[in-house]
């Protein structure tokens, strides 16, 4: 059950970088016991608290608890986000318009069309050296005068007292949501990806000790992925061109030999030809492939049509080919076929394929149709 609990505001909450983050900042609560799913402000400046559970009667006291390696998680993303956006403005231009932290994933939007590699490692670069320096982060509530000095990131979305947090000399946002106090608290900010979206990007990010999940999940695939390879991690990457190009070999090979086959195949099958030139074969356990090579060799003679099937697992796999002098229409003839017997398939009048259900007389079924064509 979902219930809302509303709380006068008693002190002024200021300033958030957007609204996302104020949902968020709460979620690494309890009140009553009850987890704290989401916190909105509405217009006439009441919080809204949202809890998962069976609510206290009206007018009873309830406890607030935090959650605190939630909360250590939360610091660091957050902190994490002020450092980044700070980083894409001096490194990029990108200015931030919105950003999430949410439960599996955090994002900033920017107002930027593309973001080079290079411009992403200098990005990760500069906010992971601010985190080494350990520099402080102060939140504080600063005087008018003082306000109108500093370099803010951006505008203040609040008017009298504004909160700003400042991290080092490196960045000044006014904010109300919760931080670390100093920068190596932070422990190391990744990015996750870049992608468009509304004519600017979304940047994916991880900070603090969900980043270190996050690497430290991957390491162990990589590592996994390694001992697969018998090789080191960081040669996995060399493994699996190699990998690929040795399956690029052998399909090379399996076609050279399914051309060799399909010869054969076809050499016996030609003097099988109806006086209207239909070759009509099952193959058991022939692969569509094969079946095509062997069309492919059959239809070089100009009156023929191949009529072929292999039966698979499940089902039957239909080739119908014909040569440049034939007529047969190969797509109507099959798709006729495949509607009728439940299957499905069809084409161009010189070549089509299909499937058609398991334990169907190809034999039968073609000699009796393809009067159609
Ligand atoms: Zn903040």
């Amino acid at each position: 059950m979902r219930g809302i609990v509303r709380f006068q505001r008693q002190s002024k909450v200021s300033d958030f970088d957007n609204l996302d983050h104020f949902e968020h900042a709460f979620s690494d609560t309890l009140l009553g016991g009850l987890p704290v799913l989401d916190v909105r402000l509405d217009e006439a400046g009441q919080i809204h608290h949202v809890l998962d559970g069976e609510l206290p009667p009206v007018g009873a006291p309830v406890r607030g608890e935090l959650d605190r390696q939630r909360r250590r998680e939360h610091m660091a993303l957050h902190t994490g986000q002020h450092l980044l956006s700070q980083a894409l403005l001096r490194v990029a231009q990108a200015p931030t318009v919105s950003s999430r932290l949410g439960e599996t994933a955090c994002t900033i939007d920017v107002r930027r069309g593309a973001l080079s590699d290079e411009e992403q490692q200098r990005i990760e670069a500069l906010v992971n050296q601010v985190i080494d320096d350990d520099v402080p982060v102060r939140a504080y509530a600063p005087d008018p005068a003082e306000l109108a000095e500093l370099p803010l990131r951006r505008r203040p979305k609040v008017s009298g007292e504004v909160r700003v947090v400042q991290i080092g000399d490196f960045d000044f946002t006014p904010c109300g949501g919760t931080h670390c106090t100093r920068a190596g608290q932070v422990g190391l900010v990744r990015l996750t990806g870049v992608e468009r979206h509304k004519g600017g990007l979304r940047i994916g990010f991880v900070a603090g000790p969900r980043a270190r999940g996050v690497l430290f999940a991957e390491s162990a695939a990589l590592r996994e992925l390694a001992g697969r390879f018998s090789c080191r991690p960081l040669d996995v990457p060399a493994a699996v061109d190699k990998l690929g190009r040795d399956g690029a070999d052998a399909a090379g090979r399996l076609t050279r030999a399914y051309a060799l086959l399909a010869g054969q195949l076809a050499e016996r099958l030609l003097p099988t030809a109806s006086p209207a030139g239909h070759v009509i074969a099952a193959l058991p356990d022939a692969p569509v492939e094969l079946l095509r090579a062997v069309a492919t060799c059959l239809s070089r003679a100009p009156g023929v049509v191949a009529l072929l099937a292999g039966s698979i697992p499940g089902g039957v796999d239909v080739v119908v080919s014909r040569g440049s002098e034939a007529t047969f229409d190969c797509g109507r003839f099959l798709a006729q076929l495949a509607s009728s017997c439940g299957g499905r398939g069809g084409g161009r009048p010189e070549h089509a394929e299909g499937r058609l259900p398991a334990g169907v007389d190809w034999a039968a079924l073609a000699t009796r149709a393809r009067g159609a064509g």
